[in-house]
């Protein structure tokens, strides 16, 4: 059995049936509510630890035990009827367990709702009231005479078998104190029955659109995969239509009965794709996301489990979602950093672990993108995966065409070129909307002393802190501290002014460029709540608003038909970077954004602001696209031996002392014995070491061979477990990461 802590080892305890054969005068435990015999893995049981009572989850039931019987204890009660987590999840758990080398308690933790983890029922339950003999017999004597409300009850009970809670308030106001009372007179009972709800799959509404006929191979592909595992990934450049796609082949999920798990990255961004489904479905929907409170991630569990909800939509831990009959998976933005949880203890990619569900479930697995990451396409180049692609943009318009401004030799006032000013006068004066893009939230990045050089440091991190000047705030965005906005130098009493753009400085410059031309911000500043973000889209989507400001949320899946120039202000944040992830994330950025472009009609037209015209990413870019860009990048991959062509990973450690972080690590590395196939680099301070008060470093291991890896890190991972060093610093293993400080 499974206990929801770090420790890498499973427990033993009896089944019920085992411990009365051990004690056969002992009564069964208080509690129990099922027969041993049925205690199956993937269930809940209470069992005693030291003095805690704690709820475990059984991963196996076995006939005997390395313990000698007497020092086994038994299960003090079994809470579930039926495995919450199925044989296939189960597997799936594991399988990340031994993978991502974390302790198996906090891994199946990881993958139930925190009500759950602490034991609510893991089925709806209702209220029911009915009448025992005796109330029967009270209510043919007439009685209680002097309490008509509860005669009144009594004859209401009296005249059916069983009535609910919500039955007996909609007949009976005031009915709880006489209820109470028949009960403790004996007369009446109360028991919890699960709510049924059977699924109910009544077929898509509306009409579908016609099917181009990439399109339709696709679905034809994919769909003559069901039931069986096929990985596919479905590279279809923006509004080439790859949501039809997924919504044909979940229709034909629901018809051969089953269901359909579909992961997007993050909900909030992606509220246009659950729209479409909630469109063409009247089957309900469970959408799990991070924003839920508990009760609402239990209820959202609950519809899922029951089969009631045959469509489960969900952000990265969806991926461990009960989806019983699972026909297919579809990863939507299959490319997003956000599928990569890379905090806490238990660090996953819910992508590479919705392959392993399809996979022991002998399911297809949809991967779609415009700009799959480039181990997807390595795994495409050696036939791993089927790529399907959707070449074309669903309403003919043509690819937007891309140029470059040299920064250099272009003058540009706040931060936008006069060629960038000039293109965007004429896309508006021909009814177009022009979209201004910039990965910097805020008025300016820094705010700076010329008389003293003071730069608006933040005291928690080797960080500058924002300038927010309508909150008249300075706000650090790694650390989130805030502080009044200083008029003076705080060193030397000087005139401050903010250095640098971010999207507020450049809503503040469009307003004085085009005066009287609606416009609108979205990044997070801006968008608090949901409601803001759809309010701020349907001003853009209705053309109310001409300009639209915005970070990286707005390459996220949104629809601007009208949307003729897109202006990328700063390409050049993702040239020179030490992760050798950068120019692949920087390449779909812009290819992300260049997609909002054109979308109607009418071709695109976008501009890319940079000082470094000639880099050779951005050359690739332009002349052929992205696919030309991976191919690119990765043969550079493959020459510097990175992943896909080698396997990673990173031992990160945080500390109050940049030393205690750094110590661990040392020790850890003293430790290790490696292969000549496995290579240890560092340890080394993070980039930015100093984050919100704590110090990060990491050490990286790396291999050509995953098993080379694999039994490396399971024989060297016990032994820096318990080092002393350890005890100074929060340390953690990231299988595969995806960022590198
Ligand atoms: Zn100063
Ligand atoms: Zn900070």
């Amino acid at each position: 059995m499974a206990l929801d802590m770090p420790l890498r080892r499973l427990f033993d305890y009896l089944t019920p049936v085992a411990a009365s054969a051990n004690s056969p005068t002992e009564a069964a435990p208080e509690g129990a509510t099922t027969p041993a015999a049925a205690i199956e893995p993937g269930m809940r049981v209470q069992v005693p630890f030291g003095r805690q009572r704690l709820v475990g989850l059984v991963v196996a039931v076995a006939e005997s035990s390395d313990l000698p019987l007497e020092r086994l204890k038994p299960i003090l009660a079994v809470l579930d009827e039926r495995p919450l987590i199925d044989a296939g999840a189960l597997a799936l758990l594991e399988w990340a367990a031994d993978y991502y080398l974390h302790p198996i308690g906090e891994v199946l933790a990881a993958a139930l709702p925190k009500s759950l983890r602490s034991g609510a029922p893991a089925v709806d339950t209702h209220e029911q009231w009915s009448l025992t003999p005796e109330g029967r017999e009270a209510q043919a004597r007439g009685e209680p005479r002097r309490a008509p409300k509860q005669r009144q009850l009594l004859t209401y009970l009296g005249a059916r078998d069983s009535v609910t809670a919500d039955e007996l308030a909609a007949d009976i106001p005031h009915w709880g104190e006489a209820a109470r009372a028949l009960r403790a007179r004996g007369w009446a009972i109360t028991a919890k029955i699960p709510t049924a709800r059977p699924p109910a799959h009544t077929g898509p509404r509306g009409e579908a659109p016609e099917l181009a006929p990439e399109q339709r191979t696709a679905v034809q592909t994919v769909s003559d995969a069901l039931g069986k595992f096929a990985p596919f990934v479905l590279h279809g450049v923006t509004g080439s239509g790859k949501t039809e796609v997924y919504l044909r082949l979940v229709e034909q999920v629901l018809e051969r009965r089953g269901s359909a798990l579909v992961l997007v990255p993050e909900i909030g961004l992606t509220p246009q794709l659950v729209g479409r489904f909630r469109e063409r479905f009247a089957d309900p929907l469970c959408v799990l996301h991070s924003a839920l409170t508990d009760t609402e991630r239990l209820q959202a569990w609950r519809g899922a489990y029951s089969g009631h909800a045959r469509i489960v939509i969900g952000t990265r831990s969806a991926v461990f979602a009960p989806v019983p009959n699972l026909g297919l998976i579809i990863v939507d933005e299959e490319h997003d950093a956000s599928f990569k949880q890379h905090e806490g203890g238990f660090r996953y990619s819910a992508r590479d672990l919705a392959v392993v569900r399809a996979q022991r479930s002998s399911v297809p697995i949809l991967l779609g993108s415009a700009t799959p990451a480039l181990e997807t396409l390595y795994n495409v180049e050696n036939g791993r995966y089927t790529r399907l692609t959707l070449p074309r943009r669903a309403e003919q318009a043509a690819a937007p065409r891309i140029a470059l401004i040299d920064l250099r030799n272009n003058a540009a006032q706040a931060g936008i070129s006069t060629p960038a000013v000039q293109a965007m006068q004429r896309h508006l004066g021909e009814e177009g909307q022009v979209l201004v893009f910039l990965n910097r939230r805020g008025y300016a990045p820094t705010l700076l002393c010329t008389a003293c050089g003071w730069i608006s440091p933040c005291k928690d991190c080797d960080a500058r802190m924002t300038v927010h000047l309508s909150a008249n705030r300075l706000r650090c965005h790694h650390c989130g501290a805030d502080e009044p906005l200083p008029v003076r130098c705080p060193q030397c009493g000087f005139a401050v002014k903010p250095v640098g753009q971010g999207t507020e400085r450049i809503e503040e410059a469009l307003e004085k460029m085009f005066p009287g031309v609606p416009l609108v911000r979205l990044d997070r500043d801006v968008v608090r709540r949901r409601g803001d973000m759809e309010s701020a889209m349907k001003r853009m989507s209705s053309g109310e608003a001409r300009i639209l400001i915005g970070t990286q949320m707005v390459t996220k899946g949104h629809d601007f038909p009208n949307v003729t120039l897109v202006v990328v202000l700063n390409a050049d944040q993702g040239l020179f970077s030490s992760d050798f992830r950068s120019p692949e994330r920087l390449a779909q950025t812009l290819v992300q954004v260049a997609g909002r472009a054109g979308r109607g009609a009418r071709a695109g037209e976008v501009l890319v602001q940079t000082e470094f015209p000639t880099h050779p990413l951005l050359l690739s870019l332009l002349a052929e696209g992205y696919d030309g860009f991976a191919r690119t990048a990765l043969l550079e991959r493959q020459q510097a031996s990175w992943p896909p062509f080698s396997r990673l990973a990173a031992v990160r450690t945080s500390a109050k002392t940049a030393d205690a972080a750094l110590a661990f690590l040392t020790d850890a590395r003293k430790l290790a014995r490696p292969p000549r196939n496995v290579k240890l680099l560092g340890p080394v301070p993070a980039a930015m070491s100093k984050r919100a008060g704590r110090y990060h470093a990491q050490l990286l291991i790396e291999s050509a061979e995953r098993t080379s890896l694999h039994r490396f890190l399971d024989g060297w991972l016990p032994l820096i477990d318990p080092l002393p060093s350890a005890r100074r610093a929060r340390w953690a293993l990231d299988v595969d990461p995806i960022e590198l400080f």
